[in-house]
């Protein structure tokens, strides 16, 4: 694991034994069950360890505590909400995926890891977000890779509390993207709280972590119906 152990010095991170072993393990049965399941393309282990794993802990450099409560919305093979668990084992973690099969996978990898306080959500984000168990009940929501940040906003800001924030990682330039998205996030009761550029060993591409703070309740009619979010953006 030296080029994630390298990048995490970056970040002044170091981790326990115990940890390393969970993310050894994570890389193994993540490739595995990717040979019988299509979870990600990425799967040569310095790209796992850089590309998922270190990209995945750069929500740090956003300021995440260890009592969080996270959503992951559209979490794929857990991405980032598992190594940020693995990292803070007190966090408490949702992982939504629509896809049943990354959902098993999710379920496993949770096992096989011994992590406890994560609940996997095999919904669209839409019909969970009208749930009164997930609406509007996370400090913190993530997701990456998901949507353009118009669609993103309302797939994620009415999961979170009043006071919460939404992390979303994202590549290259992202100014026209947020100026598409300014009415969703609006709509959604929250605001653009701030974009963080990154820059670790082995992620010099331009990376930057996108900031919604959620300042008031989300109406009851968003988000929308299962696919309108993508399809007709709010911008
Ligand atoms: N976040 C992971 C990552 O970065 O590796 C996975 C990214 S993958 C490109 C997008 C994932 O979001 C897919 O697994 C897909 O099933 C899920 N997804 C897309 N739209 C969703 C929705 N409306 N609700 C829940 N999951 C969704």
């Amino acid at each position: 694991m030296n080029e994630f152990i390298c990048g995490l010095s970056s970040l002044g991170i170091t981790l326990s034994f115990v940890q390393l072993e969970q993310f050894e393990t994570y890389y193994r049965e993540l490739v595995d069950y990717n040979s019988r399941v299509n979870l990600t393309a990425i799967t040569e282990y310095k790209d796992v360890q850089v590309k998922h794993f270190l990209d995945s802990v750069s929500l740090v450099l956003a300021g995440i505590k260890g009592d969080e409560k996270i959503l992951d919305v559209g979490s794929g093979a857990g991405f980032p909400g598992l190594p940020l668990k693995i990292l803070f084992p007190d966090i408490q973690l949702g992982l939504l995926e629509a896809t049943q099969k990354k959902a098993r996978f999710l379920s496993e990898i949770t096992a096989k890891l011994g992590l406890t306080g994560v609940e996997i959500i095999s919904q669209r984000a839409e019909d969970a977000a009208q749930n009164p168990l997930y609406r509007q009940k996370y400090t913190l929501v993530t997701s990456r890779a998901v949507a353009d940040m118009a669609t993103l906003a309302e797939l994620t800001l009415p999961f979170c509390a009043l006071g919460g924030r939404v992390i979303a990682p994202k590549k290259s330039d992202i100014e026209e993207e947020m100026d598409r998205a300014n009415t969703a996030v609006k709509k959604m009761g929250g605001r653009v709280f701030e974009v963080i550029k990154i820059a670790l060993p082995g992620l010099e591409d331009g990376r930057k972590l996108v900031v919604l703070e959620k300042i008031s309740n989300t109406p009851a009619l968003y988000p929308r119906r299962a696919g309108m979010p993508a399809k007709t953006p709010l911008i």
